[in-house]
């Protein structure tokens, strides 16, 4: 099989063939259809996620199972799949409480010995999935059989930046209709979260983003103001959009601090702010500790749109499939396996919303 492997820290990912390793019993062996390329496997690559070398990244993605371990339950050879990033066990602590995001395994199906490289090191994978390769071996809890006839590149983007997205609108902050809302960020993940924020009906949608061409793609999903950080201060451009109050909703979805104190800047009084970004581990954020008190504002984390994988990466397909929730239009380039370094280029440089390997 060939895989792109993360080799150290800020260097081209590899692209080589590799021997996977023999399925476990409760493992499926899964035919990648389509790959997203996601901000969050350049994070790996920058090292702001730790995560020792060598790794088959790629963590969205959707294919078809071709074989299953004999301990396997509910799937089956021929099964269409999409990857969840995180596993949904079913039978811990996080999963009983519907709270299959928070799984225990989330760290342990990365530690996993999954491909033999030519060298005779051994890769595990990101996120104990792999989605950059062209066959990838996983547990069956980090897989959710899906219906559907939509094209692999859609089911793809579901894996992460669709559910993370949409969930973050529908399920962490579970906006009103009629309500108000900003998202600073509009790359793939930030594009979900107005069209969840559309979904929800809410009645205003901000889109906070230095590139035009994200602002253009964020008013065709439901954006119904834009903001462009370059041309002053976007804390209070959008207090000045919002009678000077703020939005009931804001969404960070970069990942950086000075833009979760944005968030939290741009939320009104009794308002909600969401980090759906991914820090760097080792960063902090500073808050005004009176205002954390006095405008009674709430601060959410959000992991993977709060999802319940096995709920809802059908419910999204239902969403797209009748026409509510464009998936269609977050591809902005269908790639091979072999660019995909050249797809974290184009990602920094702002030129797509979202790569997809095919
Ligand atoms: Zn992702
Ligand atoms: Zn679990």
């Amino acid at each position: 099989m060939r895989a792109a492997i993360f080799v150290g820290q800020d260097q081209p990912l590899s692209i080589e063939d590799v021997e996977a390793m023999p399925p476990g019993p409760s493992d499926v062996v899964v035919t990648v259809g389509a790959s997203g390329v996601c901000h969050s496997d350049l994070s790996v690559i920058h090292g702001y996620v730790p995560l020792p070398p060598p790794t088959i990244l790629g963590h969205e993605g959707t294919g078809v199972i071709e074989e299953v371990g004999p301990e396997v339950v509910g799937l089956k050879k021929g099964d269409r799949v999409i990857a969840s990033f995180t596993p949904a066990c079913g039978t811990c602590f996080w999963c009983l409480q519907d709270q299959s995001n928070l799984c225990e395994q989330s760290f342990a199906y990365g530690m996993i010995p999954r491909a033999k490289r030519g060298d005779g090191s051994i890769s595990s994978t990101f996120t104990g999935l792999g989605t950059f390769s062209d066959v990838m071996t996983v547990n069956q809890a980090s897989v959710v059989k899906v219906e559907s006839d939509l094209p692999d590149e859609q089911l793809a983007l579901i894996g992460c930046g669709v559910t993370t997205g949409v969930g973050a609108a529908l399920n962490t902050a579970r906006i009103t209709p009629g309500s108000s809302v900003a998202v600073i960020g509009c790359g793939g993940v930030g594009q979900a979260v107005i069209q969840g924020a559309r979904i929800a009906g809410a009645g205003r949608i901000i889109a906070v983003d230095p590139v035009e061409l994200k602002r253009k793609t964020a008013e065709q999903q439901g954006a119904t103001d834009l903001v462009d950080p370059g041309q002053g201060d976007s804390v209070s451009q959008v207090q000045a959009l919002t009678g000077g109050r703020g939005v009931d909703y804001a969404f960070e979805v970069i990942g950086l601090p000075e833009t979760v104190v944005q968030a939290y800047g741009m939320a009104r009084r009794g308002g909600t702010a969401v980090v759906v970004g991914m820090p760097r581990m080792d960063s902090q954020v500073t808050l005004p500790g009176f205002q954390l008190f006095y405008d009674e504002k709430k601060l959410l984390g959000c992991v993977y749109g709060s999802a319940q994988v096995k709920r809802d990466f059908q419910r999204l397909i239902g969403l797209i499939e009748t026409g509510r929730l464009d998936v269609g239009s977050m591809v902005s380039a269908r790639i091979g396996l072999d660019d995909v370094n050249d797809a974290f280029r184009a990602m920094e440089a702002g030129e797509v919303i979202r790569s997809v390997i095919v």
